[in-house]
């Protein structure tokens, strides 16, 4: 079972243990919980079994368990004094940072493991490119950051993938020569500006769920209209799918917020809801989403069955999971989770936060420079 975000990992007796494969859903910055091993958290049978049935008496059950897990991954901070809580913290944070060390400390295994191959560049946008800030429209990324992807670009493909829209996304990078994938990947461009990796006469473009843009326009405009008794609810439309904010929420409203959300969704079958760091997003039941984004980009740039091609996808959001297992069942290059804290992941190797993303591809660019024939530097610098 994987609807609403949970999935069933061992039964026994009355209580079933459920992945939370987002820990810290909720909070960027808390360590993980004490006493919840392996970030599962219990839900007991009855409960499950109500989630299943769905209907009106599931909805209740439904956003209580969307609000359970944000709640498992949004505990209290752990106060410096209990010395065994602050131990176990430690350690866990170590066993998880060595089978996911840094990227940046890992830099010339990475490299010397793309060499002969082409590296092709996968970023998200919210928490990797830009902070996570309470304002969604606020979201800048610094200039900095821009040089950092713009130089990169350079040298390699590059794609944004986020779960913006994205024309949001593009005001936000305003890079021409990038790919933008916005909407959890379901709407899809190639740059407007030329590409020298791409065949420059064949444009890229796919929006496979475009039959559910007038649902989701709908789904919108209800879900703006009811949130508005939830103070701090903020709902944004990202074209293919719609985001509701509980960042700006007080946590004794979640629970009100996630059950108007869920019996809104309990008229549209058509569509189904993810959890992201903070946010809930309603999006079509289609089989699509970043992973798939990242396939389809592969195949576009020419690398459907390539072995020459070495991609590097850059997240921090659980929706991010789908591209890194792409990543790791492909056995093609590796995907890094920005994150300070250990979380589950199929990525390979971990940067802490946006500004060790922009250290990891100034980094990558400097190694490229130095790998060329000087004359070819002197030409594109
Ligand atoms: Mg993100």
């Amino acid at each position: 079972m994987t609807n609403q975000n949970v999935v069933v990992s061992d039964v026994k007796g009355m209580a079933i243990s459920v992945t939370v494969t987002n820990q810290t859903l909720l909070s960027s910055s808390v360590p993980k919980p004490v006493g919840v091993p392996g970030g599962c958290i219990t839900i007991s049978r009855n409960k499950l079994l109500r989630l299943e049935t769905g209907g009106g008496g599931g909805t209740r059950m439904i956003s209580a368990a969307w609000v359970d897990s944000m709640r498992a991954s949004s505990p209290p901070r752990i106060k410096s004094n209990t010395t065994t809580a602050s131990l176990s913290v430690t350690q866990d944070q170590s066993s998880w940072t060595l089978n996911h060390p840094s990227a940046l400390s890992m830099f010339e295994q990475i490299t010397s493991a793309s060499k002969g191959k082409q590296i092709v560049m996968f970023l998200d946008y919210d928490g990797t490119l830009s902070p996570i800030v309470e304002d969604p429209d606020q979201a800048f990324m610094s200039n900095e950051m821009r040089k950092a992807v713009r130089d990169v670009a350079r040298y390699f493909p590059t794609a944004i993938v986020s779960g913006r829209c994205r024309d949001k996304v593009y005001s936000f990078v305003k890079l021409a020569e990038l790919y933008y994938a916005g909407s959890h990947g379901m709407d899809i461009k190639g740059p407007s500006k030329c590409h020298k990796y791409k065949n420059e006469n064949e444009a890229v473009f796919y929006q496979p769920a475009s039959e559910f843009l007038p649902m989701i326009q709908e789904v919108y405009e209800i879900l703006l209209e009811k949130t508005k008794s939830v103070p701090g609810a903020k709902v944004e439309n990202n074209k293919f799918c719609v985001s509701v904010h509980f960042r700006c929420v007080e946590e004794k409203s979640w629970d009100t917020l996630a059950e108007l959300v869920s019996s809104v969704l309990n008229e549209y079958p058509k569509l189904r809801s993810t959890q992201g760091r903070k946010v809930l997003e309603i999006r079509p039941t289609i089989k699509w989403d970043k992973g798939k984004a990242l396939e389809f980009l592969l195949e576009s740039l020419g690398y459907a069955n390539s072995n020459e091609v070495f991609p590097v996808y850059i997240g921090d959001d659980r929706t991010d999971e789908d591209a890194f297992k792409v990543l790791r069942d492909r056995g093609q290059g590796f995907g890094i989770l920005v994150s300070k804290v250990p979380k589950e992941t199929n990525a390979s190797y971990s940067l802490q936060e946006p500004s060790e993303v922009k250290g990891f591809l100034q980094r990558l660019v400097k190694w490229k420079r130095l790998s060329m024939p000087m004359q070819y530097i002197r030409k594109r610098v």
